[in-house]
């Protein structure tokens, strides 16, 4: 069945599709469609929701984690770490990432008007806990290699961390705190984006999609079953799946999933003013009271299972850091899939060749936080203005070899 034209339609319903649709629902001339499947895993309903543009660009978060597991098992074989410390991103990342924080106030205003959900924007900074000279070092290292930012970090010595923190172990001897890297609820943040696209017009659709029509290197039309939808224009918003979509259009992505184990606790009483990071997980209470203890980095394909070892390794990270923990119903666990990329920076933008598609993928570890301003840089790109970042870094023709398809 074909069905009326339209002028976009976005692959993906997560919270770059989402945010996408409602960047471009403010132009009210586009028709937007937006189509989406939920598939086990999709990333943003697996997310810890942390706005930590410092922490994840330097390497905190999930990377610190990661880095500690591999050291130690490189360590139990008797064998060296073959890198010193956690990936740093490069500067044009930073930037991303932190003007992408500055959009948030605003988008909490607008999202709460226009569609009516509060996506609990919280401000509670990040705190990196150090238990040693390693910890240090490593803190000491983070805060010298970002001196324009230095107005945005804060030493917290062992009684004043105390202080903030006081169900924080009397072991910690003080703490790095980035002084704006916040949280939301991210499930309710895609909602609002969701919401708020809905009553801009923007028409849903739920469903897979199976094929794209290319004629002479342009999109003509998008299938899902046996509809086809004219438009003339694709968004690739697929998260972790964004390959299969690439592969539709004759270009190979390099997205592959990465595994995120999480658990969370029962409902408790507020115990925790700031987000927490540490060498073994990340700690967030959030708004309802529940804690959020994360995750893991697994290349384990699109297996969505958790397992015993990997929770066991994230719960002892976190009793250790706030003891009080061991106390803790756990809630539920889960695990979900990031869509990762070699240099963990998403593929935005259009691809050499080909009319009508723009990639909006492989936002890694970082999605929620930096969906404000993918959807704007899409936004300048559909409209044909210059997006406020400069898109060269994240354009697929960094991986020379992935064009070969078209
Ligand atoms: C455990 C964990 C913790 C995280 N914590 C944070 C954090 O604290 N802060 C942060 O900024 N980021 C975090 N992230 C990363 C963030 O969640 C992701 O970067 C972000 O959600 C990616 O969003 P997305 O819309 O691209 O992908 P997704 O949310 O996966 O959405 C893609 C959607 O496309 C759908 N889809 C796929 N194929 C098709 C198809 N053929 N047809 C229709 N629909 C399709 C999928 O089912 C899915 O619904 C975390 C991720 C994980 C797993």
């Amino acid at each position: 069945m074909k069905n009326k034209p339209v002028d976009i339609v976005i692959i993906g319903g997560g919270v770059i599709g989402t945010s996408i649709a409602y960047q471009l629902s403010k132009d009210p001339s586009i028709s937007i469609t937006l189509i989406d499947i939920k598939k086990p895993g999709n990333a943003s309903q697996a997310s810890a929701g942390g706005l930590w543009a410092i922490g994840e660009s330097v390497g905190l978060g999930c990377g610190v984690i990661f880095f500690k597991t591999l050291s130690k098992r490189r360590q139990e074989n008797n064998r060296k770490p073959t890198i010193e410390r956690p990936h740093q991103l490069p500067p044009f990342f930073f930037d991303f990432c932190l003007r992408s924080n500055d959009l948030f106030p605003d988008l909490w205003k607008e999202l709460k008007e226009i569609g009516g959900i509060d996506f609990k924007l919280e401000k509670t900074g990040l705190k990196f806990i150090m238990y040693d000279n390693d910890d240090i070092e490593y803190a000491r290292n983070i805060y010298d290699s970002i001196p324009h930012l230095k107005d945005q970090m804060e030493w917290v010595d062992s009684k004043q961390l105390a202080k903030e923190e006081p169900f924080i172990n009397k072991d910690a001897i003080g703490a790095l705190t980035f002084l704006k890297d916040d949280q939301v609820n991210p499930y309710l943040l895609m909602n609002a984006f969701r919401d708020a696209s809905r009553v801009q017009g923007v028409n849903m659709i739920q469903g897979e999609v199976n094929d794209i029509k290319v004629v002479n290197r342009k999109v003509e039309a998008v299938s899902v079953g046996q509809n086809q939808i004219p438009c003339n224009m694709v968004i690739n918003a697929a998260g972790a799946w964004a390959t299969d979509i690439g592969n539709m259009v004759g270009v190979s992505l390099p997205i592959t999933p990465v595994k995120g184990q999480v658990l969370l606790s029962e409902k408790m009483p507020k115990i925790l003013k700031s987000c927490i990071s540490t060498s073994d997980c990340y700690i967030a209470q959030k708004d309802n009271g529940e804690i959020l203890i994360g995750s893991t980095t697994e290349n384990k394909g699109f297996d969505t299972s958790t397992s015993y070892e990997q929770l066991r390794g994230l719960a002892e990270g976190a009793t250790k850091a706030i003891p009080i923990l061991k106390t803790m119903n756990c809630k539920r666990t889960w695990a979900g899939l990031r869509p990762g990329t070699p240099d963990e920076v998403p593929i935005l933008g259009p691809v050499k060749g080909l009319t009508g598609y723009l990639n909006a993928c492989g936002h890694f570890r970082t999605g929620i936080l930096t969906s404000a301003i993918t959807a704007r840089m899409i936004n300048d790109l559909v409209h044909g203005t210059s997006p406020e970042i400069d898109i060269t870094p994240f354009l697929i023709d960094r991986f020379r070899a992935c064009l070969n398809t078209i």
